[in-house]
């Protein structure tokens, strides 16, 4: 989790600013390297208001109804040669017995914020950190497979971090053809589904997205498409409003990127219901798969 849940549904992009939700940056959610002060809300709970319990209707598909297998991306054919595509697992396991480095704080244009977070986990205890990394291996290993150069922001070297600033400058010196970070959310129990985070307009200090904004929702929309139909998920039911897209412009990850870039909450560690598919390697592997078609998808143009 990216996030610092505090976000009501109906936020809009400038209240964006003050908002967030995913676990990457969330304190509560364990998750995000970008850790924002917990928010509570009015039902007392800090990540996620509550929202409602029933899951919006979806272009693809509900959860009731899940959209046909992923969309027959070009697998075999090497599709992606030439592409660059960086993929950051967020958090880092180590990032627990390392909690004064990570709190160091870090310049993301608009403010300073800490160096990275521990993320969330399930109440059984499979954390933030586990799921990327797991989850980052398997999307890296379908995007090879279809030729991509494919770059990870840390790959278990480091025995913590890297910092949120120094994820975003991964990216940009890789000159991704796009960037994923890929985390999964601490919010309430209900709060369901996934969402993907997007890039606001920001230029403060070293943070300039105003080339990034349109092809990071671009990239957004695909990935919204694309999971759903991998997954059998729909988008989350307590952000976006049932578009599975938010837009934050407190995450260093993505303030500090010069390439398109968008975080992933895959679902929401907390509720027991997606804390069951999270924790299955079955259902990341689908995750995975919808990650890498939506990838595809957007290149392809
Ligand atoms: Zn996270």
């Amino acid at each position: 989790m990216p996030y610092d849940h505090r976000n009501t549904a109906r936020r809009t992009l400038a209240l964006a600013l003050a908002a967030t939700g995913c676990c990457a940056v969330l304190a509560g959610c364990g998750a995000s390297s970008e850790a924002a002060p917990p928010a509570t809300d009015k039902a007392g709970t800090t990540q996620g208001e509550s929202g409602t319990q029933s899951r919006p209707p979806f272009a693809s598909g509900s959860a009731s109804a899940p959209a046909p297998a992923s969309t027959p991306a070009p697998r075999g054919s090497r599709s992606l040669a030439g592409r660059t595509i960086v993929i950051d697992p967020g958090h880092n396991s180590g990032n627990f017995s390392h909690t004064s480095e990570i709190n160091q704080t870090v310049n993301i244009g608009t403010n300073r914020k800490e160096c990275d977070t521990t993320g969330t986990s399930t109440n059984a205890g499979y954390t933030e950190a586990s799921f990327t990394f797991d989850v980052s291996h398997r999307l890296r290993d379908l995007l090879t497979a279809r030729g991509a150069k494919v770059v990870l922001t840390h790959d278990g070297e480091r025995p913590w971090g890297p910092c949120i600033d120094e994820r975003a400058r991964i990216g940009n010196a890789a000159h991704a053809d796009a960037v994923v970070s890929v985390h999964a959310d601490g919010s309430a129990v209900g709060h369901r589904g996934f969402h993907v985070i997007l890039p606001a307009k920001v230029r403060a200090g070293a943070a300039d997205t105003s080339e990034i904004v349109a092809p990071s929702r671009t990239l957004g929309e695909r990935i919204v498409n694309t999971f759903a139909r991998a997954t059998g998920t729909s988008p989350a039911n307590y952000i976006g409003s049932g578009t599975g897209l938010d837009v934050r412009d407190d995450l260093g990850g993505l303030n500090l990127s010069t390439v398109p870039k968008v975080f992933v909450e895959c679902g929401n560690m907390r509720d027991p219901k997606d804390a069951q598919l999270l924790t299955s390697p079955t259902w990341r592997q689908k995750a995975a798969q919808g990650l890498a078609d939506g990838i595809a998808t957007y290149l392809k143009g």
